[in-house]
C-alpha cells in the first residue's frame, strides 16, 4: 500500500508534494505567528533568504484566532509551491497543505 502526502508527514518519510506526489520538495521559508486569542497583532517571525524579520502582522497567519506556523516549499517535479500550515483552531491543532502554482511555470505546462 502506498502512502499519501498526509501519511508521509507522520511516518518520517520524505514529504510528498500535495499536487503531484513527488518527493523532491525544497523548504525555503518558515513563518511563525504568536498572539493572544483574537488579538489583531502579536509576534510574527519570518526566516527567509538568510534573514530573520520580526513584525506584528497577522494577515497571513493560518489560524483565524490563535497561533500558527507555516513552512513554505517548492516542488522540483511540478509547478506547486506548497505551504504546510500548523495552527490552533477551536482548541485543536490542525495540520494542512495549501498549494499555489508558480505562474511562470503554469504557462510552460499548458498544452500547445
Ligand atoms: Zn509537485
Amino acid at each position: 500500500m502506498s502512502s499519501t502526502s498526509a501519511d508521509s508527514l507522520l511516518l518520517g518519510e520524505p514529504v510528498q508534494c500535495p499536487r503531484c506526489g513527488g518527493e523532491y520538495l525544497h523548504q525555503h521559508r518558515v513563518e511563525v505567528w504568536d498572539r493572544e486569542e483574537d488579538a489583531s497583532e502579536g509576534h510574527h517571525v519570518q526566516v527567509f533568504g538568510g534573514k530573520v524579520t520580526v513584525d506584528g502582522r497577522m494577515d497571513r497567519n493560518p489560524s483565524p484566532r490563535r497561533d500558527g506556523a507555516s513552512v513554505f516549499f517548492f516542488c522540483e517535479k511540478c509547478t506547486a509551491e506548497p505551504r504546510l500550515d500548523i495552527f490552533q483552531h477551536c482548541g485543536q491543532t490542525i495540520v494542512q497543505w495549501g498549494v499555489r502554482t508558480h505562474k511562470k511555470y503554469e504557462k510552460k505546462a499548458e498544452p500547445r
